[in-house]
């Protein structure tokens, strides 16, 4: 990972690619086999976009990574993927049989554990509620069967627009009777067992929409990815763009960091390149944005070019998903010490998920809708040889960026007192739900500080500070322009607007997106170089 600097440049290249996220590492990673000469360029100081971790006196913390399931299965695409684009040298370490925990009630009287194996997680739940036993098989079954019809869709998208509009009713109309619905939707017609559905759609902060609102279809998706379990990256999610650099310099590709892009240059109708915020031009063949699908039509390109496709309008039909803050926080005592395990809570007031955020958006000192808790330092093998006699854990709440608004002119570090006493008032409540589930840890944090929607909108470009990029309702997956092609010739998308958020979502995109530049399906050549 080198600084930008102009004298950096080796061009000329085949593909830019804005943004260092892991849809963008991906596509580069993919193009880079192919021979092709990629320039990534990142405007944070450091690669990887979510997947980035960053330190303060002496500990490290992820951004944007607790678990991503599948990747222990040798043998599955997902791993393979993973040991293509980083020549196998990223490495994975499974966590234990129970990787989600699941409390309801103020002070979590009613708890449930997600225990990976689909057979597993089946008889787990039906002793949870052994009167729902046919409800609990069929959800299983719809799961399985609404994701597995994710790839034909998905597919598509791969394809020329006109070619993908021929195709679409034999590879998109199977997904869509599953997308079209939302969560409650399909899991009111399995059951009237309130408690079952707030447990079953307890792990909806992991695409951040509760059941009234989120497609069946991303639920799916991401409750089947879980299904056989959680891993962790080896050394942390730096690990993953550290891993992946070398592949795209092996062609004469590198990443530049502080390399913010200002503009996406278009001759005609052709994207040629891009403007960088010192004014600096690098033209290449084909650009790649990875900046999300709001800022690429909304803010890179020319006005000219967006009023010209309607991009703005466009635009209007998609929706920034969910703001979060979280408490970093470093303990001077190892994880064996405080006895912390891997899996991660997620701590619910109630069962009812789209209640429990109505009442807080009315009362803001109610009840946290949702608190989720992770213990990377206790997740990573590698932790204790790298920060002895330390650990860490982070503690996430979603928030409105709207109640941040107000402070979003003001520099970073420089926000003012009314900022930092607001932050300390939410850190204090977030402590207090980490001391209530782990109490173990009071009176021997170290360190702890918060990061605000205001953080994810200065560090990673997202201007409502929005995690997942665009929300995943039903009408998100009606949009068959939410794809790697664009209305402008050798502009392309990729990333977690184009299939789903998570890293495998984005991993997705980038796949998607090289398919789509090299008019194959790569990942037949994947599994040709891996298996
Ligand atoms: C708190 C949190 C927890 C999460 N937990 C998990 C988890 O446990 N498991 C999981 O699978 N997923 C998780 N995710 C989601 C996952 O991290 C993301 O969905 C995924 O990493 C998005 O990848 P991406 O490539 O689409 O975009 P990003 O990672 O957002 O990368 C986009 C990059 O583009 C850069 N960029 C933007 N504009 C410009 C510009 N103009 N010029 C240059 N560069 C630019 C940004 O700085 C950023 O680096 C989590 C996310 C968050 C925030």
């Amino acid at each position: 990972m080198t600084l930008y600097k102009s004298d950096k440049l080796d061009g000329p290249y085949d593909t830019i690619v804005i943004g260092s996220g892991i849809g963008g590492l991906a596509t580069a990673a993919l193009l880079a086999k192919e021979g092709q000469k990629v320039l990534v360029l990142e405007r944070h100081y450091v690669a990887g976009g979510f997947t980035h971790t960053f330190s303060r006196k002496g500990y490290e913390w992820d951004v944007g990574l607790h678990y991503i399931g599948e990747v222990h299965r040798k043998n599955s695409i997902l791993r393979l993927l993973f040991d293509d684009i980083t020549d196998g040298a990223l490495q994975w370490s499974l966590m234990p049989d129970v990787y989600d925990k699941i409390s309801f009630g103020p002070a979590g009287e009613e708890s449930y554990e997600f225990v990976a194996g689909k057979k597993q997680f089946s008889e787990k739940l039906q002793n949870y509620f052994p009167d729902e036993r046919e409800a609990i098989k069929k959800y299983i079954s719809l799961v399985s069967e609404a994701a597995g019809n994710s790839k034909n869709f998905f597919g598509e998208k791969a394809l020329s627009p006109a070619v993908g509009y021929l195709a679409s009713p034999f590879l998109r109309s199977k997904f869509l009777e599953f997308s079209d619905q939302t969560t409650l939707q399909v899991l009111s017609k399995l059951t009237k067992n309130k408690k079952l559905i707030g447990v079953l759609t307890s792990q909806y902060g992991d695409y951040g929409l509760p059941p009234s609102q989120s497609s069946f279809a991303i639920h799916a998706m991401i409750a089947k990815h879980y299904f056989d379990g959680g891993n962790y990256p080896i050394g942390g999610s730096s690990q993953i763009a550290a891993t992946i650099a070398p592949v795209i310099e092996k062609s004469g590709g590198k990443i530049l960091v502080r390399a913010d892009v200002r503009e996406i240059l278009v001759d005609g109708n052709k994207a040629v390149g891009v403007r960088l915020a010192n004014g600096d031009e690098i033209k290449a063949k084909k650009v790649v944005s990875d900046a999300g699908v709001i800022n690429t039509f909304g803010r890179l390109l020319p006005e000219k070019i967006s009023s010209r496709f309607n991009l703005q309008k466009k635009l209007l039909k998609v929706h920034s998903s969910l703001a979060h803050i979280c408490l970093y926080v470093g303990l001077r005592h190892s994880t064996a010490d405080l006895k912390l395990g891997q899996a991660n809570y997620w701590i619910y007031p109630d069962y009812d998920h789209d209640e429990n955020i109505r009442r807080y958006l009315a009362n803001p000192e109610g009840p946290l809708p949702v608190t989720y808790i992770s213990f990377p330092s206790a997740k990573d093998p590698s932790w204790d040889k790298r920060f002895p006699g330390r650990s860490t854990i982070e503690v996430i709440g979603f928030v409105p960026y709207d109640w941040f608004k107000k402070w979003e002119d003001k520099p970073w570090m420089k926000r003012g007192e009314d900022y930092e006493a607001y932050k300390e008032k939410l850190s204090e409540r977030l402590l207090e739900q980490l001391y209530r589930f782990v109490p173990q840890v009071k009176g021997k944090i170290d360190h702890y500080e918060l990061s605000t929607p205001l953080s994810t909108r200065h560090f990673c470009n997202y201007q409502n500070g929005e995690i997942y990029g665009i929300d995943h309702t039903p009408e998100r997956f009606r949009l068959r322009w939410l794809r790697p092609h664009t209305p402008i010739q050798n502009l392309f998308l990729t990333g977690q607007d184009i299939v789903s958020d998570g890293v495998t979502g984005a991993l997705f995109g980038g796949v998607l997106t090289a398919s789509a530049i090299l008019r194959r399906n790569v990942v037949k050549d994947v599994l040709a170089r891996t298996r």
